[in-house]
């Protein structure tokens, strides 16, 4: 995964979203994650303190919350989350699955200040292409 594109991408994403509400900060950046996509949310807060300095998203903290990975087993049927480091139907033990969730990766909202004024702002979510 390449942290510092993806953080490049969420900045610019961030700041029109704030700039759009008219806010003067962004405080924190609220993400879901999919297991399946690698990403270390310690890494994009050390490239975004970088990247954001000068900006509204300067100073601002990202929270991460992982999505775990949904399958549905094609032999058995039946759905059930996993692990990535355990790609099996939980139920029988087949490796035929389907993939259902846990390739997100998205803004869950944002929380920033307006005129001195907490808010928390939802996204409509940012996805990106790397499939
Ligand atoms: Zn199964």
């Amino acid at each position: 995964m390449h942290e510092l594109s993806i953080t490049e991408h969420l900045l610019e994403h961030c700041i029109s979203e704030a700039k759009s509400r008219n806010a003067s900060r962004i405080r924190v950046i609220r993400l879901c994650i999919g297991q399946l996509r690698g990403i270390v949310p310690d890494c994009i807060q050390i490239y975004l303190d970088m990247l954001s300095e000068g900006t509204v998203a300067e100073g601002a903290q990202i929270e991460a919350e992982f999505l775990p990975v949904k399958v549905q087993c094609r032999d058995c049927g039946q759905e059930g989350e996993i692990t990535p480091h355990r790609l099996c139907c939980p139920h029988c033990g087949s490796l035929n699955l389907k993939l259902l969730s846990g390739k997100e990766f998205y803004i869950k909202s944002l929380e920033v200040d307006i005129d001195g004024n907490k808010s928390t702002a939802s996204d409509h979510g940012l996805e990106r292409g790397c499939e």
